[in-house]
């Protein structure tokens, strides 16, 4: 009783009679729009439950709740199979693991598992990053949806049938093929991402879309120049749009000389803020997609030190509540929800 004591004093970790028993758990309720761990299982044959990666359900499980974005990343330059083949393989990794751990982690595919989430554990959102996996196919979105993928990076750096990706020189926008899927997204209740977007294709999204959407894992240009980030321009439109910005925890995202410590990540999510963005600014970790992270950031376990030092800042706990869960949440459970509307 001593520890529960010194430990909750610390006012980060409570005694969860309820729920299990006595033990402990962090107090923050965390929602990470983006990882890219079930790559990194899939290549190095390795288990969820608990790894040596930045994210395991162990660590996950010491949240109060924890909802992670995991997605299917391909990447069609680095895979001798097709990207549909690529994707159904990943998604089967996904589905095994969630399946040989069910009794700690759960997938949320509707609202109402989004609700009962909400209530405490570990919870799984499947996600594609590149739609070259559907192939130029609207079956295969659809098809997508019904194996429960519930947002779409639309692509990765490159030129897909959607649109360019940020790396294409010749900065195209949405091709009439990525018209077509933006707006059965819409309809099927598919979160539509733009992180990794040609600044054209972000506009057209602006242009042919009428509900939130969101940049899963970017950063803010005008503190660091890197090509994968978020002009104000682009920031201040999707606060307009009710979006959501998930924060990239990748030091070349975050800094322009490359290192940095977790009080980088904190600017940019105060910068976003600061443009009226509290319900916009939120947490996309990048977690097992990037080779380094911030000084003091290790992996699932650091989520509750950003939640820590942000208050430190001065950012007050409603706010943090929304950074760290509440703004995620809502903008996928109106996605989820769009069909009672
Ligand atoms: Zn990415």
């Amino acid at each position: 009783m001593q520890a529960s004591f010194a430990l909750a004093s610390d006012g980060i970790i409570c005694a969860d009679a309820s729920r299990r028993n006595g033990d402990f758990y962090i107090m923050y309720k965390i929602f990470d729009a983006h990882c890219d761990t079930v790559y990194e299982l899939s290549e190095r044959g390795l288990p969820l439950d608990k790894n040596e990666l930045h994210l395991d359900i162990e660590r996950m499980s010491e949240y109060n709740t924890y909802i992670q974005v995991f997605a299917a990343f391909v990447d069609r330059k680095d895979i001798k199979v097709s990207p549909m083949n690529h994707c159904l393989t990943l998604m089967d990794k996904y589905y095994t693991e969630i399946e040989k751990n069910k009794d700690k982690i759960s997938v949320v595919k509707t609202a109402a598992d989004l609700q009962k989430a909400k209530e405490g554990g570990v919870h799984a959102i499947l996600s594609i990053e590149g739609a070259e996996v559907l192939e130029g196919s609207l079956a295969a979105l659809r098809m997508y949806y019904r194996m429960g993928v519930r947002l779409i990076t639309l692509t990765w750096n490159y030129a897909n049938e959607l649109a360019d990706g940020i790396t294409e020189s010749r900065g195209g926008g949405l091709t009439e093929f990525g018209r077509q899927a933006v707006a059965l997204m819409e309809e099927l209740g598919i979160l539509i991402d733009v992180s990794h977007l040609s600044e054209k294709g972000f506009w057209d999204v602006v242009e042919c879309t009428k509900y939130p959407f969101v940049a899963s894992h970017s950063c803010v240009k005008n503190i660091c120049g890197h090509i994968r980030n978020l002009t104000d321009e682009q920031i201040s439109e999707i606060i307009r749009r009710n979006g959501v910005i998930g924060v990239n925890f990748y030091p070349q995202f975050l800094d322009n000389n490359g290192e940095c410590g977790i009080d980088k990540l904190c600017e940019h999510i105060e910068y976003i803020l600061s443009m009226n963005g509290e319900n916009t600014a939120a947490l996309g970790s990048d977690f097992d997609g990037v080779d380094c992270l911030p000084s003091g950031i290790c992996g699932a376990e650091s989520m509750k030190d950003i939640c820590k030092l942000l208050s430190a800042r001065g950012i007050n706990d409603d706010v943090i509540k929304k950074i760290a869960f509440d703004n995620l949440y809502r903008v996928f459970y109106q996605t989820f929800n769009r069909k009672n509307d």
